[in-house]
């Protein structure tokens, strides 16, 4: 329970009242909500309805909520059931054959990854596990192991995927792979396809902040998003108006853990095995929140110049925006960390 507290804390807000008045909207309609807890997470969709197409707009949010029932059973690296739990288990001995959704998703992850230079790795999959123990017992893995593991973390060039077939298979003995970084994206923007597909206008699909905006909000306006400095608890750093645009955050507040009194983050540096250290959050705005998801996750490797390199170069990143909230490698004033 006090993690989801904390969780509530940090999430982006959805301020669909605070947009001004626009023009545009239906007078009769309104912004239909619901929430649910998955994915480890707090999920709201909010689309918009009028009165006449309640029953429908229901119906609606409740199939894209199955859109995101369905990514986290297939990618969640924790059910024995699903298809990447499959893949860890077998893909070294033989070609696994998986779901389009799956395949799709290790494909997208593979070119962030050449993209990103290797700093966002769905294979640090081994690695998660020793610092997942670490921060449970709070202490540091012994560095042998953490050696031995990196051994494991193929990269991306060692996913073999076929296209026709639809497997995936491994070239390293030990691999594994984690959609962490980059599921959440992906399940939003599977439920805003159900949406759109249901007919849906403006709806806005939020997985504890990593969210997608589609059309506009119930006044005609685009959705008004607020990003929290996580760092201040209180205020926002940025209010984001966005149509058709999706934001995704790491490294926040909750996320964080500490070691002796150092800082780690949940973001492995794939080429040290270590975790990021300090206190970094960054978001990042994007055509889709698979994309936002992944950058925001790359950048917290990257740090803020390499990251805004990436953006700059005009490839695969052209027109995303990356916000780097707050940073140890020297606050900007107006960021700096509250006093408790
Ligand atoms: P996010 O909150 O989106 O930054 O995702 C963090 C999660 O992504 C971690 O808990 C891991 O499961 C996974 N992860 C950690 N480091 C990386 C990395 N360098 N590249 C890809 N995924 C990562
Ligand atoms: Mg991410």
């Amino acid at each position: 329970m006090k993690r989801l507290a904390l969780l509530l804390l940090v999430t982006a807000v959805l301020c669909s009242d605070c947009g001004g008045g626009g023009t545009g909207g239906s007078p009769a309609a309104g912004n239909y909500k619901i929430t649910r807890e998955v994915m480890d997470t707090i999920v709201t969709i909010t689309v918009v309805a009028d009165e006449g197409s309640r029953d429908s707009a229901e119906a609606a949010v409740r199939k894209a909520f199955d859109a995101i029932y369905e990514v986290d059973r297939l990618m969640s690296a924790y059910r024995e059931e699903g298809e990447v739990s499959e893949i860890n288990r077998d893909a070294f001995d033989r070609p696994v054959k998986v779901s389009d959704l799956t395949f799709n998703a290790i494909k997208r992850s593979v070119e962030i990854s050449r993209e990103t230079d290797g700093a966002f790795d769905i294979t640090v999959g081994p690695l998660v596990r020793p610092w997942r123990a670490a921060e449970e017992a709070g202490t540091l893995p012994a560095e042998e192991t953490i050696k031995a593991t990196l051994k494991k973390v193929g990269g991306a060039d060692n996913i073999l995927l076929n296209e026709e077939e639809k497997t995936v298979r491994f070239l390293v003995e030990g691999m594994r792979i984690d959609l962490g970084g980059i599921a959440k994206g992906i399940a939003v923007d599977r439920a805003v396809e159900v949406l759109r597909a249901e007919g849906i206008k403006g709806a806005v699909v939020d997985a504890g902040g990593d969210l997608a905006a589609t059309g506009r909000d119930k006044d005609g306006v685009k959705w008004v998003v607020g990003v929290r400095n996580f760092f201040r608890r209180k205020g926002h750093i940025e209010r984001l108006a966005l149509e058709d645009k999706a934001v995704a955050t790491s490294g926040d507040y909750e996320r964080f853990y500490e070691i002796d009194g150092v800082r780690y983050s949940h973001i492995i540096d794939p080429r040290t095995g270590l975790p990021v250290q300090g206190a970094a959050s960054v978001s990042v705005i994007a055509p889709d929140c698979a994309t936002a998801d992944a950058l925001a996750t790359a950048a917290g490797v990257l740090g803020p110049s390499r990251a805004m390199a990436l953006v700059e170069d005009g490839r695969m990143f052209a027109g995303c925006e990356i916000l780097f909230a707050s940073y140890t490698h020297g606050f900007p004033d107006h960021l700096a960390p509250a006093a408790e």
